[in-house]
């Protein structure tokens, strides 16, 4: 069948240029280069932002599911670009947990060979919008069905008619808060997420154990800390008194024209440096902090968690200003997904579910919902596919999305209450997780049947 033959057209737009939406719009357009869809397909993808946040500067940890998937929505060319161009040296996913009493939790979670382990975010966007149709600077404040389309409207004003809408617009979406207003906003966690990077040379971390992974050091305070070698050509270190005179700039600010060599190198995923994530128990005022302060927060607790002078001294001597930067952890909560719904608008990704960030699971639902969205729009009539008409077929894409995103969720928030407990709970809880080398295993064969 050809297109010609089918004579149709078909209007998608999808709202939000994420990792959900772009892999699925890059997933369309590979279709159609590759002859696989058979009516006359347009692809839009509304971006609200006209530049990348700042996210885009952090490696991206991959999940399994989620090189799975992303090796399905790419072509071999652009996986293997995406492979080189985010070449960190991480050889493994595994995380090794420093604390002593822990270090069999998680010790069969290591998923080595497969690459990539950690991407660059920026270059991951980059390969992603290759083919795609790309408008950005365009806020989406409403969608409605109109008769058999779907109305999608604009900020700056304009609207545009859809056969079909995809909602990818992340944790803060307009298209869940109109389709589920019950669902509008998904609970904030009580903990916030601090990430930054350190220009240590890897040969001043001699006491690093794992140089080629995630190293977890669960804290006493109530906080966990990872830190990530990267490979690469070291960087010029620079103390943190740099980033302390910026914190009169209001929370992080943009780096001044001192260290702006050290960003424009880090601009190259190939840069060495060290990345770290720390969760911290949310309190009053936290996202009011300036980054000098939660440079000095970070190595206070860090002073208070660990003893291993070589990784407080990185610490202390190497983080790099303007790389500092924190969130809150909004998440959905099991047992809680919104009703499945047919009809000319769905969700994707976090929009649908919101992950909390450890384990990879956001990304892992991001891609898995890209990818089992795509097959089932290419399969449906209205793409020239065989299964039958759209509506029948979305039912059957909720259901999976659904159990599957519900599983990475429990295991993504087990990961998170494991590393954030104090006092009696940490104690017997950790007790208790010692001998459990086996709960992933387990799980993930749960989660298999
Ligand atoms: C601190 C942190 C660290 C993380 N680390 C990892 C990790 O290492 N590995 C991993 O797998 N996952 C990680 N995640 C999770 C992962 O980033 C998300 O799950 C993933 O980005 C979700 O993709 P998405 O496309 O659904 O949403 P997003 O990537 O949030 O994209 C939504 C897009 O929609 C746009 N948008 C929103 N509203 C509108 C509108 N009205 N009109 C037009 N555009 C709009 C937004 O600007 C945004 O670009 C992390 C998350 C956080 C917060």
């Amino acid at each position: 069948m050809t297109v010609d033959e089918t004579n149709r057209s078909f209007k998608i737009v999808i709202i939000g240029g994420g990792l959900a939406g772009l892999a699925t719009a890059h997933s369309l357009a590979r279709a159609q280069r590759e002859g696989r869809v058979f009516t006359s397909l347009t692809v839009t993808v509304y971006e609200q932002r006209s530049e990348e946040s700042s996210f885009v500067k952090y490696p991206m940890h991959i999940a399994p599911d989620a090189r799975s998937a992303l090796q399905n929505i790419l072509s071999p060319d652009s996986y293997a670009d995406l492979v080189s161009r985010s070449d960190y040296g991480i050889t493994h996913g595994g995380i090794t947990i420093l604390t002593p009493q822990l270090t069999r939790l998680y010790a069969s979670q290591k998923y080595e060979g497969e690459q990539p382990q950690y991407v660059s975010r920026g270059v991951l966007k980059k390969v992603l919008e290759e083919g795609v149709d790309l408008v950005k600077g365009r806020r989406v404040v409403r969608v409605r069905e109109v008769e058999e389309k779907v109305e999608v409207v604009f900020e700056e004003g304009g609207s545009e008619l859809a056969d079909f809408v995809i909602g990818a617009d992340g944790v803060g979406s307009i298209v869940r808060s109109q389709l589920f207003p019950t669902h509008s906003q998904f609970p904030l966690l009580p903990h916030a997420v601090v990430q930054f990077k350190l220009a240590t040379p890897l040969s001043r971390l001699s006491s690093l154990p794992d140089k080629h992974g995630n190293n977890l050091i669960l804290g006493t305070q109530s906080s966990s800390f990872q830190i990530v070698p990267l490979a690469g050509t070291a960087l010029p270190t620079m103390t943190p008194g740099a980033a302390l005179n910026l914190s009169g700039q209001g929370p992080f600010a943009e780096p001044d024209n001192s260290i702006k060599d050290i960003h424009t190198a880090l601009e190259d995923p190939k840069s060495g440096y060290i990345f770290v994530r720390m969760i911290v128990p949310s309190f009053t005022g936290w996202e009011d902090l300036t980054e000098g302060a939660w440079i000095e927060k970070a190595i206070k607790l860090l002073k208070d968690d660990v003893a291993d002078h070589q990784i407080v001294t990185a610490f202390e001597e190497d983080i790099i200003p303007g790389t500092v930067a924190a969130w809150g952890i909004v998440s959905s909560s099991v047992g809680n997904s919104m009703p499945c719904r047919e009809g000319r608008l769905v969700l994707i990704g976090d929009a649908m579910h919101a992950m909390p960030p450890t384990g990879g699971a956001g990304g892992a639902t991001a891609f898995k919902d890209a990818e089992g969205l795509v097959n089932t729009l290419l399969s449906s009539t209205e793409l020239g596919g065989t299964d039958g008409p759209l509506h029948t077929l979305l039912p059957t894409f909720y259901e999976e999305s659904t159990a599957r995103s519900e599983q990475y969720l429990k295991d993504a928030l087990h990961r998170l209450e494991v590393s954030n407990q104090s006092g009696f709970q940490a104690w017997i809880h950790r007790g208790l997780l010692k001998g459990m080398d086996w709960y992933y295993p387990l799980s993930h064969w749960v989660a298999s049947l």
